[in-house]
């Protein structure tokens, strides 16, 4: 059987999960009448320590949506040169909302205090004005890497002080929070807006939430229906979202623990010139100069083990649900093989 390492979107739900969306009570969302919707909506609000949820079809919505709602046409946003708002949503912050972007570029997708004062444009009228700082928490570019509770809560209390709005791309939040074991709460807080995945690691077939205040989520609505985002008896995505909230979380850290194990083989392959810090589930090695990604991707693939090219020179594994215990010895022996 393939082993598929390529994303942690390709796991298939489980018989449980299977079996909660089965029994899902539905209702037509659009009304606002999905009961078990509103149930999962109601319960990350509460478990991040906002006022609102809002169920959209995928990761790129909920952060485009955020966007739409924090920024008017013309605004800059400042994001992180590696961030999936700016490299993989189709450059929807200028076309969804007429905002430019504003690029900073720090080590493992960063936002520190002192770099957010920078970059906020001064009230004059030649300058954009400043609609949004945006930041990514695990960075997906960055190797998974997990933001510092310290650096972000200090973004959020320079953000605040601006008047500035602070929103998580938090698609693996779920991954960074397991691995600190800080307080959903006291973290959800740090932002205005969050946007978390379940099809990741959580492991449901589609859906994220968007939170926020009462205010920012009503505006929000507005914003997905403008988008084609309304759906109707989504309960039975929105239940596979609970039961992975209680079911798959504790188990990311097995995840994490294969991908380090997965890391720790790598740093010592004669290809591989270093391996980015394996902070979660996402391992991404630099080839030795004259390798190419391409042909390991293609050797381990002779094997059933399929990964992502990422860049020239290299290599992205990704862990998650679906790749157990028997599964990691067979890629560890795989990679001993790859020469
Ligand atoms: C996957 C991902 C998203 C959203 O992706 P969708 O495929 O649209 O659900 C957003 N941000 C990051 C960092 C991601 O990895």
């Amino acid at each position: 059987m393939t082993i598929d390492l390529r994303s942690d979107t390709v796991t298939r739900p489980t018989r449980g999960m299977l079996k909660a969306m089965m029994e899902a009570a539905t209702g037509d969302d659009v009304y606002g009448e999905d009961p078990t919707v509103n149930r999962l909506q109601d319960l990350l609000a509460e478990r991040f320590g906002h006022e609102a949820g809002l169920f959209c079809p995928s990761g790129t919505m909920a952060n485009q949506i955020a966007i739409n709602v924090h920024v008017s046409p013309g605004d800059e946003v400042i994001c992180h040169r590696l961030s999936h708002v700016y490299n993989y949503e189709g450059g929807g912050i200028a076309r969804n909302s007429g905002a430019s972007v504003r690029l900073v570029d720090t080590p493992l997708g960063t936002m520190p205090s002192d770099v957010i004062r920078a970059e906020v444009n001064p009230a004059d009228s030649h300058f954009a004005r400043t609609g949004l700082v945006c930041v990514e928490d695990t960075v997906n570019k960055g190797g998974g890497a997990v933001q510092d509770l310290k650096v972000l809560s200090e973004a959020s209390t320079t953000c605040r002080g601006m008047g500035m709005p602070f929103h998580l791309d938090g698609a693996r939040a779920w991954n960074a929070l397991r691995e600190t074991g800080e307080d959903w709460t006291r973290y959800g807080r740090m932002f205005d807006s969050i946007s978390l995945c379940l099809s990741k690691g959580m492991g449901t077939p589609a859906g994220s939430v968007l939170l926020g205040s009462k205010d920012f989520i009503a505006e929000a609505h507005r914003s997905r229906k403008v988008m084609g985002g309304g759906m109707r008896q989504v309960g039975i995505l929105a239940a596979a979202g609970l039961y992975a909230v209680e079911h798959h979380f504790d188990r990311l850290a097995e995840d994490h623990d294969r991908a380090r194990r997965i890391g720790a083989l790598l740093a010592g392959h004669d290809a591989v010139e270093r391996v980015a810090p394996v902070d979660t589930n996402i391992v991404i090695a630099q080839l030795v100069r004259g390798r190419q990604a391409s042909e390991c991707v293609e050797a381990l693939t002779e094997q059933g083990i399929l990964c992502s090219a990422f860049g020239p020179d290299r290599v992205r594994w990704v862990t998650h649900l679906d790749f157990d215990e028997e599964a990691l010895e067979q890629v560890l022996a795989a990679l001993r093989d790859w020469h």
